[in-house]
């Protein structure tokens, strides 16, 4: 696959990289308004330096577009009716009427969208599909030191859609009904929010996300008739807490305190047989894969329209709740 990077930021450079280095794709050439940033990236990575988006256009057989959220659509549209397929980053776009576009184009013409929701690529994440996930609470905390980037949308798009498409990936139910609450502290947007989402089958989420922590936090607890999950995407673990199988035997030596009713196991990525690997690469292989062999990708342009709607959801109730409130 000949291919072509959009936007070589903090993490378009390593789309580049990554493409240069895959063994199935041939990263043509790179493309961002910064031509200093074209041309290191390009040199880098032994590739060309575009001037002009056509010029890649003609060049290549895919897009990767890691550009600022607010100018997804336009390239997205552009590589689409050019006739492309696009990895596009998370958010697919900064409002639905585009997103819904961007899936429309792709659908007409038979081409390809993945969003880049990487965190469906995270060992850990991997690893709960050796696991039967059945929640009926989850609890998320993303948690960031401010920086600016991103903050070209609120939290809610930057952040919190990580893990709104996680969830909506494990509990594959329709949303009843959304109680939010954020506020801006340090942009004009929301920089910190809470959603409760209620799903048709009664299972609950609780997701905070912000952007103005002091510290770095990224874990989401999955609890369920028979174990509660915790799941940290940082250290790539996965801790599951169950009822020991044994209860019923022990249960004299557990009531005078000699064993535990519960266990807990402590599966790293070494215990759930998972290659420790970039995920990213993991991402991008698997874009490529959908690519070649005409597959629907893990994480294709209508997932990535979903966790955007749940995200407006969001936004709206916070709204709601904001101008309703005296207090923020
Ligand atoms: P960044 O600001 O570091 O990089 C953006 C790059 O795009 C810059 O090099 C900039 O010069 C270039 N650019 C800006 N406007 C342009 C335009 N009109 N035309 C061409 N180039 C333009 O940002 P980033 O952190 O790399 O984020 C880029 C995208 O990736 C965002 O959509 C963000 O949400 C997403 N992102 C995803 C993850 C993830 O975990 N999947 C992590 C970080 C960022």
């Amino acid at each position: 696959m000949k291919i072509g990077v959009i936007g070589v930021g903090h993490l378009g450079q390593h789309h580049a990289r990554i493409l240069n280095e895959l063994k199935d794709t041939e990263l043509i050439g790179v493309y961002d308004s910064n031509q200093s940033r074209t041309e290191e990236i390009a040199y880098k990575n032994n590739c060309k330096a575009f001037i002009e988006v056509t010029d890649l256009l003609s060049e290549v057989d895919a897009v990767n577009i890691a550009t600022p959220t607010t100018t997804h659509f336009t390239f997205g549209k552009q590589c689409l009716l050019a006739g492309k397929h696009i990895f596009i980053e998370k958010p697919i776009c900064s409002n639905l009427e585009d997103a819904e576009e961007l899936v429309s184009i792709a659908k007409k013409n038979n081409l390809k969208i993945q969003v880049g929701h990487i965190e469906r690529f995270n060992p850990a994440i991997i690893a709960l599909s050796k696991i039967l996930i059945n929640p009926i609470f989850i609890e998320a905390n993303r948690l960031a030191p401010f920086t600016p980037r991103g903050s070209d949308v609120p939290v809610v798009l930057d952040l919190m859609i990580h893990d709104i498409d996680i969830i909506l990936s494990l509990v594959k139910r329709k949303v009843k009904s959304i109680k939010a609450i954020g506020i801006p502290i340090l942009t004009n947007d929301i920089d910190i929010a809470n959603a409760k989402i209620e799903f048709e089958n009664g299972a609950l989420a609780n997701i905070t996300a912000s952007r103005i922590s002091l510290k770095r936090e990224r874990k989401i607890r999955f609890f369920q008739k028979d174990m509660y999950i915790s799941l940290d995407y940082q250290n790539k673990s996965v801790q599951i807490v169950k009822k020991n199988p044994e209860i019923d035997k022990i249960m004299t030596e557990i009531m005078a305190g000699k064993r535990q009713p519960i266990i807990s196991e402590l599966y790293n990525t070494q215990k759930l047989e998972i290659i420790e690997k970039e995920p990213l690469k993991t991402e991008l292989e698997s874009f490529i894969d959908a690519m070649q062999n005409n597959k629907k990708p893990i994480v294709n342009g209508q997932d990535g329209y979903e966790a955007l709607r749940v995200a407006f959801m969001i936004m709206k109730d916070i709204d709601k709740n904001r101008k309703e409130s005296n207090l923020i």
